[in-house]
């Protein structure tokens, strides 16, 4: 007989047993008695419990568990005991999904887990603040009612995820965004639906594209004057000597402008190769900027009123060829862009404990539409005026990464016809105290 058997005859064979031992003593009809309220009482405690147990169901809490009596008290510690293993099981699985939500969360992709009719089953907050889902409403919905452009609908009925798809999304509060979108199947039926942010790689894509253009486009005008001059220059057979010099110049002019174009080129590249300054010497600032002085006089040729004003003493940690690419270029620049009688002047100073080399001239100057754009490679106001002046349009993106690399910055101010102030400014860490005496003057 087994245990269950047991325990359940139990009883019954107790009450007998009680009501023949009581038979001699009190008669048939007290024992039988005996035996009925004895088994009333038993019925009665069950029926207590059992009530209680029915009452628990209503809120299954364990702390609500009562204690209990007799055989009861058993079953309702072997309910606690169960209670708890399933509160444990419970809490790792939570702790699990919370895991899984987190590492879902912290993803840099948009994650998007469809059912096997597109419908979503969950997403993470990437993908609720680019596709614009709200994941408390729109669990259980197409995808496609939510994100309802044409080529990504006709992407999905068509089932064929080999390729990613390319979105172009306008989410709320941010720029335009570019998504590569590549489903994976997953489980039974279930997808999941990935998206990488391909904005930054697809600008510096048509940065690039653009740039091969502009080099090329360039090139092309120096090479087909050149190209046209040597043609002319093959076909007459007794050249007159005039015009062969005449020619030559040209030819040499073509030239230079493509030497220098390269140079450019080459330290553009060289500039964007490396983050930090390639040195980080002590560069003497007034001196450099005596020689500047010089240089520039010399591009100007008596036709402009150039000065320097150098009021601080000080110098700057740093690259000197690299800054004195920069400062030239900004100089070169006034001089280009001034018209004859103007005035360009230098000026070398400390604005609060920042070191600011400035150039400002009476020239042209610029539409403030224009100002943001001018360290863009080869972008230029005037590109007949650039060329003719021998600009290669990279001088002020030369200038732009020189500073970036020294962590200093442009400020440029400018009005149309009154002319333009070009600074320089530098973080107070770059500054180096020297220097000579001599190169502290007033104004030159
Ligand atoms: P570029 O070789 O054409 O001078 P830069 O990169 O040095 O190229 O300058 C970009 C453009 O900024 C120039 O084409 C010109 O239109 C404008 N620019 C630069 N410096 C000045 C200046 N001092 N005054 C007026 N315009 C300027």
């Amino acid at each position: 007989m087994n245990q269950h058997w047991r325990a359940t005859l139990l009883t019954p064979a107790f009450t007998a047993a009680g009501g023949l031992l009581l038979w001699p003593m009190v008669g048939p009809a007290w024992a039988a008695t005996g035996a009925a309220l004895f088994l009333a009482v038993l019925l009665t405690h069950h029926r207590a419990h059992l009530h209680q147990l029915e009452i628990w169901f209503r809120d299954a809490r364990a702390d609500t568990l009562p204690a209990g009596s007799g055989r009861w008290e058993r079953v309702f510690s072997h309910l606690s005991r169960l209670l708890r293993r399933q509160s444990q099981t419970e809490g790792r699985l939570m702790e699990r999904i919370q895991r899984f939500e987190a590492a879902g969360a912290a993803m840099p992709e948009t994650v998007v887990v469809l059912d096997e009719d597109n419908r979503i089953q969950w997403c993470n907050p990437k993908a609720a603040q680019y596709l614009g889902l709200d994941p408390a409403r729109d669990v259980g919905q197409q995808v496609s009612y939510l994100v309802r452009q044409p080529s990504f609908v006709e992407y999905l009925q068509r089932s064929e995820f080999s390729q990613p798809l390319l979105l172009r999304l306008s989410p709320p509060g941010l720029e335009e965004v570019s998504l590569s979108v590549q489903f994976v199947p997953y489980g039974e039926h279930e997808k999941l639906m990935m998206g990488r942010d391909v904005t930054r790689w697809e600008k510096l894509e048509t940065t690039r594209r653009d740039f091969v253009a502009n080099v090329s486009h360039e090139l092309r005008t120096p090479l087909t004057v050149l190209n046209g001059f040597l043609e002319t220059l093959l076909d007459l057979r007794e050249p007159d000597p005039r015009m062969m010099q005449r020619s030559l110049e040209l030819m040499s002019q073509q030239t230079t402008r493509m030497t220098r174009l390269v140079e450019d080129l080459l330290t553009l590249s060289r500039l964007e190769n490396t983050l930090h300054p390639s040195k980080d010497e002590p560069v003497d600032v007034p001196e450099l900027c005596d020689h500047l002085l010089q240089e520039a006089q010399a591009l100007s040729g008596g036709r402009h009123d150039v000065r320097l004003r150098c009021e601080s003493r000080s110098g700057l940690r740093g690259s000197t060829d690299e800054l004195r690419s920069a400062f030239g270029n900004l100089v070169t620049n006034a001089i280009r862009y001034t018209p004859a009688g103007g005035q360009v002047e230098m000026r070398w100073f400390e604005r609060g404990n920042q070191p600011v080399f400035a150039v400002s001239d009476t020239g042209i100057g610029i539409e403030p539409q224009h100002i943001e754009r001018l360290t863009e490679r080869f972008y230029r106001v005037d590109r007949s005026r650039s060329r003719e002046t021998g600009g290669t349009g990279l001088g002020l993106a030369i200038v732009k990464h020189v500073l970036q690399r020294h962590q200093a910055h442009l400020e440029v101010r400018s009005a149309p016809g009154k002319g333009s102030t070009f600074s320089a400014v530098f973080p107070a860490e770059r500054m180096q105290p020297v220097v000579h005496n001599e190169s502290l003057a007033a104004v030159r």
